[in-house]
């Protein structure tokens, strides 16, 4: 008995462990089973099912000798399709070989018709919740064990005894654990879920924190465009001054044009996408966004001069997203204006990215609460600014240093590696 339960409790660990580690290594908001990472993915899960099955147990009698190879296989093919079931079906194949004995054609046979079967129920799997999704993985084992029951008695003649005290406990045994695995990848894909949709979250709240600004800052070209306008019904100008009029306005019309793109880019839905940005680039981009905010805020926002070309590998919209966080967060803690200061620094293998405010400050325990989501000293704060700008630079391979003194102000240096 004891022997049967080390045995199993290895199993069970064998299929954990590449979900585990998944989840530990895997970047967070990126944890998408088998959407990226198929192939890290499914060499880990063909390492289960190897492991399982060179290190079985003994299932109450010396008659039954027992892994859970299937665990990995059925949620490999629910989660990762087509393609990853037979690549997995073939790891398991070539091991029952190795392993040979008699049993060997049904379990082959067997697993053939788990990885051909399984994937084709996936869409059906993908649509139930999750109560659902334990019943279906049950009923998945239930036809396997029915297959290799009746497989054995017609084909070998072997007795269909043991009915209950055997198969029903061994066909539980592997149910509750795929159900086990299927919740723990359930659970995992949840995280993700609420982590890309908070993200989404916070970017609205921002987009529409700035709503005023820009609109504000929209007003001063109409209203220079409307005062030319009117200058010139209210009299007839050389055709030359009127040229001068004409360029003055179309200039004005082109700076709210762009302004409202630099905006609405901001504003566009996140698209996942690695590539590589050049940082001074991005910098000035993000500052023409917040310079209708900083304006608001009596803020004047100084780039200090860079003369490099630091690259590095990034998700652009994220990028800006994380560093128009910071840069809020500092115009924020200047309730009277002031400057912010922003300097790109580039050393060996990495560049970083300083944003100096002179504002009011964080405490120490402040500074450590820093990212935790909802914490916020504002009136009107969501305390997901930070929280966010930390997952997104911890995705990219990035790291943020905060020094920070009541009263003086912060400065928040973010550093990543260079391509
Ligand atoms: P929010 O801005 O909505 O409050 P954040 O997650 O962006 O949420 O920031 C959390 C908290 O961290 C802020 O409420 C503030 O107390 C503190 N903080 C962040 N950046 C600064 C800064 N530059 N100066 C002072 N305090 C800051
Ligand atoms: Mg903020």
């Amino acid at each position: 008995m004891f022997q049967m339960m080390t045995g199993m409790i290895n199993n069970i660990f064998f299929i954990i462990f590449p979900i585990v580690l998944y989840q530990m290594f895997a970047p967070a908001g990126k944890r998408n089973f088998f959407v990226s990472h198929r192939v890290t993915l499914t060499v880990l899960f063909s390492v289960s099912i190897l492991l399982c099955m060179f290190f079985p147990y003994q299932f109450l009698t010396d008659d039954y000798i027992f892994d859970l190879r299937q665990v990995p296989m059925i949620v490999g093919a629910l989660y990762g399709g087509p393609l990853v079931s037979a690549i997995l079906f073939i790891v398991s194949a070539l091991g029952r070989m190795v392993i040979g004995g008699d049993g060997m054609y049904i379990a082959i046979l067997n697993q053939l018709l788990l990885a051909m079967g399984v994937p084709l129920l996936r869409p059906f799997y993908m649509r139930i919740n999750r109560a659902g999704k334990v019943g279906f993985v049950f009923l998945i084992t239930f036809l396997s064990f029915f297959f290799n029951l009746i497989a054995g008695y017609f084909l070998f003649g072997d007795p269909i005894h043991d009915l209950i005290d055997i198969w029903l406990l061994l066909m539980l045994n592997q149910g509750a654990i795929t159900a086990l695995a299927a919740l723990l990848i359930e659970h995992i894909l949840r995280q993700e879920y609420m982590l890309n949709s908070l993200m989404k979250h916070e970017k609205l709240e921002t987009v529409s924190h700035f709503a005023a600004s820009v609109s504000h800052e929209l007003r001063n070209p109409l209203q220079s465009v409307k005062g030319f306008l009117q200058l010139m019904q209210e009299q007839e100008y050389s055709r030359e001054k009127r040229l001068e009029f004409q360029g003055t306005m179309l200039e004005e019309i082109e700076a709210a044009d762009q302004l409202i793109n630099d905006y609405l880019l901001f504003a566009k839905p996140v698209q996942k996408q690695l590539e590589v940005l050049k940082v001074e680039s991005e910098v000035e981009q993000v500052l023409k966004v917040m310079k209708p905010y900083a304006h608001w805020g009596k803020v004047e926002i100084r780039l200090a001069e860079f003369h490099g070309s630091a690259k590095i590998l990034a998700d652009k919209q994220k990028l800006h997203q994380a560093l128009i966080n910071i840069i809020r967060n500092g115009i924020e803690a200047m309730p009277d204006g002031g400057t912010l200061d922003i300097a790109i620094k580039e050393r060996k293998n990495e560049v970083s990215i300083k944003v100096k405010d002179a504002g009011n400050g964080m405490t120490k325990e402040e500074i450590q609460r820093l990212g935790e989501p909802y914490f916020s000293t504002k009136s009107k704060g969501t305390g997901l600014g930070m929280m966010v700008t930390y997952s997104i630079i911890r995705q990219m391979g990035g790291e943020i240093q905060v020094s920070s003194e009541k009263g003086k102000g912060t400065s928040f240096t973010l550093s990543f590696p260079l391509v």
